[in-house]
């Protein structure tokens, strides 16, 4: 089984508390349980949710993708639908990685694109950006935080294929640093 990891924890950090700054100007504490006018208030400086589920089998196509491009690195979209502070994935797409590199991707426009296209022409919401590190963990590289275009409104999903097990981690990415985000793999 791949390694994936559950933390039951919301993601922390100083960014985590900011609600829509930029219209309010205020600044409120995060509170532990979504409240309920707090989806009407997100917006694109902040995290879109605190939960990230990721089916199983899906999940599993996310390590079969790594491993047909290894040693390169895979990069693609997992897209799906917000809830209650809960995002589940409900399918993802492969994007074609222009660096063809083993240590660092660039997405290819085109891909992009038509993935997005199909998102919209099904409702369905970015959640989050995938690649692989073939040899090194599922950690934030410099140049994956550096190159970020996205900040937190999705999260980056990266498949490790550096250990005997395939390992699945998902972070928050801001320039400065990087904070694991929650993320759930079920049936
Ligand atoms: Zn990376």
């Amino acid at each position: 089984m791949p390694n994936f990891n559950v933390f039951g924890a919301a993601p922390r950090g100083k960014r985590a508390g900011r609600v829509c700054a930029r219209f309010l100007r205020i600044r409120v504490a995060r509170p532990r349980e979504p409240l309920p006018w707090a989806e009407s208030l997100q917006c694109d400086t902040m995290p879109p949710f605190q939960v990230l589920i990721v089916p199983a089998a899906l999940l599993a196509e996310l390590i079969a993708h790594a491993r047909t491009c290894a040693p390169v690195e895979c990069c693609g979209l997992l897209a799906g639908r917000v809830a209650g502070g809960t995002a589940r994935a409900e399918t993802r797409y492969e994007v074609g990685n222009d660096a063809a590199s083993a240590t660092a991707y660039a997405t290819n426009p085109r891909d992009m694109l038509r993935a997005f296209r199909d998102m919209r022409e099904r409702g369905l919401e970015l959640l989050a950006i995938y690649h692989s590190h073939p040899a090194s963990p599922p950690k934030p590289s410099a140049r994956d935080r550096a190159e970020n275009t996205y900040g937190e409104t999705v999260a980056h999903v990266i498949v490790s294929l550096a250990g005997p097990e395939p390992e699945v981690r998902a972070w928050w990415l801001a320039p400065d640093g990087a904070r694991e985000a929650d993320l759930v793999s079920r049936e």
